[in-house]
């Protein structure tokens, strides 16, 4: 049974919000932090890699964010790649290779500072998530991206044993087959999984497509979220990502599938008023169930979580004037959708617990 207010309940309502940390983003630290800010600021659900490591902070985040507000209890999702997505690859060159002269165009580009512009070193691995800006831009093309796919036989059961409460799978167009490997090895831990979340890009044949995948994820021992990825980890770069966003998102709609919709890829602070102009937040069940947001959320946070990783220790809830000032950026985006919903999910900055 769905309980009112739960992050459950917050997809039927039109009020869901979902923080992606990244598929392939490891920057410990950080994740820790942002779980526990957009946590205290009424998300409800937070996307990490999957990687024990990594659930294993964003956890200590929640506990963290659980001790100072006990309400504040979003789902811990993980998500897997059922073949080749860029969502899933690292890039990396050799320093050495590189000019002494070259002003560095790669660092410039990168959202998350996985290329530092002093040192002069090569891709920090763990702060990477596979954007790809940095790839076009080097003259000397020195750049290369470095795919992968988890063997799910040994990763799902490793993330169960972590503690997630939910799944992403990201496909593709023609990932059938590596889907349906994907899902045999889920199933036996299907009584563990609260939601599922299902993310793809836009495609000619995509509406087919969907309706071959909920054939082969019948039947489903959970609610199904299908997460449409407008235009893939774009969001921080103009409000304008927002419309590939939406439109995926009405496509999706129109083709009604069981199962709620989500945003993701290009959303911003633009998405929630365009969604609300257009009629897609309102009525129970809301036509949109939510917006995921992943390299705005984390960018929005950048300057109270980069001044904490200079002091010790580097944990957000050490250091309370950054501590609130992270609550206060990240319910700066949450606010938007939450409007309506209960007063715990439409958190007020002043009364935050710190
Ligand atoms: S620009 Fe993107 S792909 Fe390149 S290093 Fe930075 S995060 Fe990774
Ligand atoms: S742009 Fe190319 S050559 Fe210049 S620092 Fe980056 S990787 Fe090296």
């Amino acid at each position: 049974m769905i309980q009112p207010y739960s992050p459950l309940h917050s997809l039927t309502s039109g009020h869901w919000f979902k923080l992606i940390c990244g598929a392939s983003f490891q920057d410990l630290p950080t994740i820790r932090n942002l779980a526990l800010a957009y946590s205290l600021a009424g998300a409800d659900c937070i996307d990490v890699a999957a990687d024990p490591a990594v659930i294993a902070v964003a956890r200590e985040g929640l506990a963290v964010a659980r001790q100072l507000e006990p309400t504040a209890a979003p789902l811990l999702m993980a998500s897997l790649n059922d073949g080749v997505d860029p969502h899933f690859r690292k890039a990396e060159f050799d320093p050495r290779r590189c000019p002494p002269d070259c002003p560095r165009p790669c660092a410039q580009v990168c959202p998350t500072t996985a290329i530092l512009t002093t040192p002069a070193t090569g891709v920090i691995d763990a702060r990477c998530y596979g954007c790809g800006r940095c790839l076009p831009v080097c003259p000397l093309g020195l750049i290369e991206e470095r795919a992968y796919v988890s063997a799910p036989e040994l990763v799902v059961p490793q993330l169960f044993a972590a503690g997630i409460d939910a799944l992403e799978i990201h496909t593709h167009c023609g990932h059938q087959e590596g889907l349906a490997r994907l899902w045999r090895a889920i199933q036996p831990w299907g009584h563990r999984l609260q939601l599922l979340a299902v993310s793809f890009p836009d495609h000619p044949d995509l509406i087919p497509y969907l309706q071959t995948l909920t054939e082969i994820l019948d039947p489903l021992p959970c609610p199904l979220l299908w997460q449409t990825d407008g235009r893939p980890m774009s969001g921080d770069i103009g409000k304008g990502t927002t419309h590939a966003a939406i439109a995926l998102a009405q496509k999706v709609l129109g083709a009604n599938l069981p199962g709620f919709i989500q945003l993701a890829g290009g959303t911003n602070g633009a998405t929630v008023p365009k969604l609300k102009a257009l009629g897609l937040l309102s009525g129970q069940p809301s036509p949109i169930a939510g917006v995921g947001y992943g390299s705005y959320a984390r960018r929005l946070l950048a300057d109270p979580l980069e001044a904490v990783m200079g002091r010790f220790p580097p944990h957000l809830e050490a250091h309370p004037p950054l501590q609130r000032a992270a609550i206060a950026q990240a319910t700066t985006l949450i606010r938007p959708l939450k409007v309506g919903q209960s007063p715990r999910a439409s958190p007020d900055p002043a009364s935050t617990p710190v």
